[in-house]
């Protein structure tokens, strides 16, 4: 693989080939991502002396700076609200010297002992050890209608977006736990929600599912799948089909102003998939009771390879793990 010559190397082929960057630096651990699994993994490696150099990713503080409160992290006996959460997480990887620098992994080549990594096209770093904490992102239906209105009440976060759609009426897509969560959160903000189910139960816990039952301004559409989004500037109103594919199929429309998707979440392995191995949703797969990979000095840690528990604690303890297993690798290399 070619992608990372030297700047002064002349690109093959077409006159507009791009100048590939100069490496600009080599590092002993990378960290990519900054949800709760690599602050852990930055934590732990930085106190290793591995002098971890972190980049971000595009959402600093990953998916947790998108929550209001936290109250099932230990050690918060009053809960605490993710960006807070995230921002301890960050001062506590840099006071053992971890650099924390804004970026995102835009290519990368994991073929040799020494790890490539392009960040945002323009710098590449050079690595001995990569922790990989990228994590996931939220999931979409589809719609033309739903890209169109984007920001313009179409929402995949209903903590971040929530206070605009006060006492207004909202539509909530989803049945499993997020969905029952958004729609529980929604309904202390807004006028009404309409839980879209396309089955006709949820797949939330019982705990969740009871909170939806007794949230009096929640309606649950049963049997409901979205076929589009309606307005001009603004999303106005959905389409959805009734008992899809089935007798008794109709159209129903619904006046809402806003449109929340909360089914389910993609894990962001695309630019790492050429090397490593992933299950078919694309998770990265590690060896099981670590977080190796099938590539020896690429570490998978937090959402980005756990589709079953998900967790701020559980992605902090696979970033621990991410870390100690480097920093064993590293031993080895010396
Ligand atoms: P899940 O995968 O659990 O649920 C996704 C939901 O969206 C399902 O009900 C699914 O329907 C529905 N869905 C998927 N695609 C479509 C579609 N195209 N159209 C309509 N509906 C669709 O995702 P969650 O994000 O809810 O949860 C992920 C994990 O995180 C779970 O393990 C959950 O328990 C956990 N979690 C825990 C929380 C907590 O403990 N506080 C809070 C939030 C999440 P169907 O059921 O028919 O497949």
């Amino acid at each position: 693989m070619d992608l990372f010559k030297p700047m002064d190397s002349k690109p093959e082929g077409s006159s507009n080939n791009k100048p590939e960057p100069a490496v600009s630096e080599h590092v002993k651990c990378l960290i990519l991502g900054s949800g709760p699994a690599g602050y852990t993994a930055a934590i732990y490696a930085a106190r290793a002396n591995m002098k971890p150099v972190m980049y971000t990713g595009m959402q600093l503080g990953g998916q947790l700076t998108t929550t209001t409160e936290v109250d099932n992290f230990p050690g918060y006996p009053e809960g605490i609200d993710g960006p807070t959460m995230m921002e301890d997480l960050k001062k506590q990887a840099e006071r053992f010297g971890t650099q924390v620098r804004f970026g995102m992994a835009t290519k990368v080549d994991f073929s040799g002992r020494v790890k490539r990594v392009e960040i945002d096209e323009r710098t590449l770093i050079e690595a001995d050890a990569v922790i990989l904490a990228t994590g996931a992102t939220a999931k979409y239906l589809g719609l033309e209608s739903e890209e169109k209105f984007k920001g313009f009440g179409v929402s995949a976060c209903a903590t971040c977006d929530g206070f605009f759609y006060r006492d207004k009426v909202v539509a909530v897509v989803g049945g499993g736990d997020t969905a029952a969560e958004e729609a529980t959160y929604l309904a202390g903000l807004c006028k009404k929600i309409y839980l879209i189910v396309r089955r006709d139960e949820l797949r939330a816990s019982k705990a969740m599912q009871k909170r939806v039952f007794n949230t009096p301004n929640i309606e649950v559409l049963w049997k409901h799948q979205t076929k589009e989004l309606l307005g001009e500037q603004v999303v106005t109103a959905v389409e959805l089909y009734k008992n899809k594919g089935e007798a008794g199929e109709e159209v129903v429309k619904l006046d809402i102003d806003g449109f929340f998707l909360a089914i389910g979440h993609t894990p962001n392995s695309e630019v790492f998939k050429e090397y490593l191995e992933t299950d078919n949703a694309g998770y990265v797969m590690t060896i099981p009771g670590t977080s190796k990979t099938n590539v020896p000095g690429i570490f998978a840690c937090g959402d980005l390879q756990d589709k079953v528990y998900r967790q701020a604690v559980t992605a902090a303890g696979t970033g621990c793990m991410a870390a100690l297993d480097a920093e064993r690798y590293l031993g080895e290399l010396e």
